[in-house]
């Protein structure tokens, strides 16, 4: 069986500042991580091949050389190989370009079984990429996935809601999108971290995937970044002192007067 993981590298979003003048991200000095959901992702891929023969995990991203020190954490966290999807050609892609670029990637990689995306990354935000990436597979694709059970070449997926979950059944090849609540990621091990440090990751540019610069990056993306701002911070929170009988009708009364209720 073989599996892949999209994975995207982020910065550390708590840190991240928006320049007041050109309105775009203050990337200098921010670390990067991996995003989130991509490491519950990878958790899951790891834990089929725990326990399932013959499986392979590859991580697959598209970003600036430096996303290759991502990739190497993916590899001491037990991948077996990666690919960065690099190229100045890429550069200013929005969602329907990122997918496009995933995609020719994932189908030069070829046969796979199980793509796993996350949720959501927490910089760009928009959850569309793993849909989106399905689609020009033309694969089945379940988001919020929130439990894994494999069944010969199905998928038995529980597909989180906000009230509960719905059950899925989806035959492979399929893509995933895992959500927090799938698992625990694991650290990595100092085998493997000595491993990934001898792994060669293989990096592919627009023509080692087929795709035309017209058809990535900034030439291809349909949206563009209209203004980026800072939200101004809200007031200073009051607090509420006395019984509880106190504080709730101090807080009814509160509520009242800015006609809220
Ligand atoms: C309107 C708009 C305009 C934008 N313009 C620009 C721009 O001009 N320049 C620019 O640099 N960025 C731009 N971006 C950001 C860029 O589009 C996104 O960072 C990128 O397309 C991924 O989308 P996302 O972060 O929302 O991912 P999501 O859809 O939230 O990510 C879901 C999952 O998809 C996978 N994934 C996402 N991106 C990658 C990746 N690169 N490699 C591997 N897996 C991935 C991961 O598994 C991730 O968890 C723009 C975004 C928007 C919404």
């Amino acid at each position: 069986m073989k599996i892949l993981v999209c994975v995207k590298q982020v910065p550390d979003t708590n840190e991240v500042k928006i320049d007041p003048v050109k309105g775009t991200l203050i990337r200098e000095g921010v670390p990067s991580i991996l995003n989130p959901d991509d490491a519950n992702a990878l958790e899951a891929a790891l834990a089929i091949k725990d326990t399932e023969p013959n499986v392979t995990v590859s991580v697959l991203t598209m970003g600036p050389p430096q996303a290759s020190e991502m990739l190497r954490e993916c590899l001491a966290m037990g991948a077996d190989d990666a690919y960065l999807l690099s190229d100045r050609a890429f550069g200013g892609a929005d969602t329907w370009s990122t997918s496009n670029t995933l995609a020719a990637g994932i189908r030069k990689i070829g046969d796979l079984d199980i793509i796993f995306a996350g949720r959501q990354a927490i910089d760009g935000d928009t959850a569309q990429v793993g849909s989106q990436t399905a689609q020009r597979l033309d694969v089945p694709v379940v988001t919020y996935v929130q439990d894994i059970e494999l069944q010969g070449d199905k998928v038995i997926v529980q597909r989180q809601m906000e009230d509960g979950y719905e059950l899925i059944e989806v035959a492979t090849p399929c893509l995933l999108t895992a959500v927090k609540e799938l698992n625990e990621p694991r650290y990595m091990s100092i085998s493997n971290i000595v491993n990934a440090c001898k792994k060669e990751i293989t990096v592919w540019g627009h023509e080692d995937i087929n795709l035309s610069p017209e058809n990535c990056g900034l030439k291809a993306s349909p949206t563009q970044v209209f203004r980026s701002f800072t939200p101004a911070s809200k007031g200073k929170g009051e607090m509420l002192n006395g019984t509880v009988k106190e504080m709730s009708t101090s807080l009814i009364s509160k509520l009242k007067g800015l006609h809220v209720i």
